[in-house]
């Protein structure tokens, strides 16, 4: 499995490109669309999955999605109208006004699993950091030795989320990392929705939020 992050404008949230063979998927098209199309050109994508709805990681989803149609764009059902909503996902805040133009493929819960390259990614809902926060998570690969974990903008490296918007929680973030996050092996690599990789262990140790 390979994964390229690339930081997105309008301030900096990580995008990612994970592909297994010819097949991918993409994490958070939050902006420099371009960019990312060019990146994820010569991959079938099959999905575009959303950690969570603020502006910083859906502002390059309408590009994105008329460059690779076939693509399941899926979102946690608690945020979908979020999508619709400038005031909710605070793009208007920003100055520029995001709406999505398709409809949802794919609403995700908690517990779900979508096949992909013959594996399959799990769908952690982690309230928190919004009402409809999720992690991605992937056991194995054919080409990948440690378990990986998308986590948005619940877990940081050596933080978490921030917890002061509009559905955002403090015991909910803290609840959500204990209890779907940390049981998760302690050699996972964790890929969060700003700044650089960790790993559950070194979180464990570490993270002076937990
Ligand atoms: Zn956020
Ligand atoms: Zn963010």
């Amino acid at each position: 499995m390979e994964i390229i992050q690339i930081p997105v404008a309008p301030i900096g949230a990580n995008c990612y490109i994970v592909s297994e063979g010819k097949e991918a998927f993409i994490i958070d098209p939050g902006g420099d669309a371009g960019k990312i199309i060019r990146a994820a050109k010569n991959f079938g994508v099959r999905y575009i999955l959303l950690t969570h709805t603020h502006f910083d990681h859906i502002g390059g989803l309408n590009d994105v999605k008329n460059a690779f149609p076939e693509a399941k764009t899926a979102v946690h059902n608690l945020e979908k109208e979020w999508l619709y909503s400038a005031g909710l996902n605070f793009s208007e805040d920003f100055g520029f006004s995001f709406i999505y133009e398709k409809e949802i493929d794919i609403e995700l819960k908690d517990g779900m699993k979508l096949d992909f390259a013959g594996t399959e990614i799990n769908v952690l809902h982690t309230p928190g950091h919004t009402p409809g926060s999720t992690c991605f998570y992937i056991k194995k690969s054919e080409t990948c030795g440690s378990p990986v974990l998308f986590s948005g903008d619940t877990l940081f490296r050596h933080s978490i989320g921030r917890t002061d918007f509009p559905g955002g929680s403090g015991r909910k973030i803290i609840e959500s990392i204990k209890n779907k996050l940390l049981v998760l092996p302690d050699n996972t690599v964790v890929y969060p929705g700003h700044d650089e990789t960790t790993s559950i262990a070194l979180e464990k140790k570490l993270n002076p939020f937990l």
